[in-house]
């Protein structure tokens, strides 16, 4: 995932921008992650003054499972972040901040990792295949958002009315 900017860098080009499709190919991440292995970068990476700064965007869809209803369906998701770009990087300094420090080798920066960084922290914990699915009746197990169930365990299931019957007492 290497993004290739030694052109950039010694031009008189304030920014560039950047869009590229990413194969991820680390299977341990893939199974981990449910994560469909194309994603989609976008970005842009300035000069400021004596540094260099990217923003970028990730784009990734993964196999997902509706928490109510457990059906699969694909999920895509987007996240940014910012990113400053060195030169050299000085493992000796201590950082306060939590910016993002990025090495630039031989005119490249490789993404490799901060993606799979910011896929990690962006994963959803709990997806609905849609806004307002009804989910799975407890009780015989069918997918409400299909079928009508016979439980009739709404208003008319008994353990209702005897709660009917206290309130009245
Ligand atoms: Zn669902
Ligand atoms: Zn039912």
């Amino acid at each position: 995932m290497l993004i290739r900017l030694s052109k950039f860098l010694s031009s008189e080009q304030i920014s560039l921008k950047i869009n590229e499709n990413f194969v991820i190919d680390d299977e341990v991440f893939l199974s981990k992650t449910h994560l469909h292995k194309n994603i989609v970068f976008s970005g842009e990476v300035f000069k400021v003054d004596e540094s260099v700064v990217m923003n970028g965007k990730i784009e990734y869809t993964l196999a997902d499972e509706c928490a109510r209803c457990l059906k699969p369906f694909d999920k895509t998701i987007e996240t940014n972040f910012e990113a400053v770009l060195l030169q050299q990087l000085d493992e000796t300094v201590e950082d306060e901040s939590d910016e993002i420090r990025l090495k630039i080798t031989d005119g490249c920066v490789d993404l490799e990792e901060i993606i799979k960084q910011m896929i990690y922290l962006s994963l959803p914990m709990k997806s609905l295949c849609k806004e307002d699915c009804k989910g799975i009746c407890p009780n015989c197990g069918v997918n409400l958002n299909y079928e009508e169930c016979k439980c009739e365990n709404n208003l008319t299931d008994p353990r209702f009315d005897k709660l009917k019957d206290l309130l009245k007492d």
